[in-house]
């Protein structure tokens, strides 16, 4: 695969938004191919929509401030509640590496203690442990009832409750159709 050579910036109410679609190939032709981590990322939205009965005017690519890739809320036009978070990984062994060191770290500590976490954990190998501890820090941001960590190789093995308190979070293991909208309004009205 070629290398992206710049993302196409787009105009959205009047501000720069860019899109996760990269020019990459033969600059004369501007042929424009996806990059595979956006496909996950739509086709993990489109799961939901599609397969988990989220409405698709509640998903939302990228949430705000980026930590996860696709996000469901309860009330479409509403940030209030999210009840699912997701991140998509190309690789099978980066996802491994992301979900074991979020379990590490449960949010507790600094990223320093997540390095140090991760370290015991064996997992200094991902050399993108920085970028692991911001979902970290996203759970305990928006508190999504849900998270689903999805590769290519590993569509349902990572689906998670997030129980999150200020100060850190736990993922407790569900079956993957526990995900379907219905059963996390179901804990998160059962939380309220
Ligand atoms: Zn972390």
């Amino acid at each position: 695969m070629n290398s992206p050579t710049g993302r196409l910036a787009e105009t959205v109410d009047g501000g720069k938004r860019h899109a996760s679609v990269y020019w990459t190939g033969d600059a004369e032709l501007r042929t424009r191919f996806v990059p595979p981590e956006a496909v996950l990322s739509v086709a993990a939205a489109a799961h939901l929509a599609l397969d988990l009965d989220y409405p698709v005017a509640t998903v939302e690519l990228e949430s705000p401030g980026g930590a996860f890739d696709v996000m469901a809320y309860l009330e479409p036009g509403s940030r209030a509640e999210p009840l699912i978070a997701v991140e998509s990984k190309v690789l099978d062994t980066e996802l491994d590496m992301l979900v074991a060191g979020m379990q590490e770290c449960r949010g507790m500590g600094k990223p320093s203690t997540h390095r140090d976490a991760c370290r015991a954990a064996k997992l200094a190998g991902s050399a993108d442990w920085e970028n692991h501890h911001r979902k970290c820090l996203g759970l305990l941001h928006h508190r999504p009832v849900g998270f689903w960590a999805v590769s290519y190789g590993q569509r349902d093995r990572y689906a998670f409750l997030a129980h999150a308190s200020d100060a850190a979070f736990s993922l407790e293991p569900i079956q993957f159709g526990s995900l379907a909208r219905d059963s996390l309004v179901a804990v998160l009205v059962e939380g309220r």
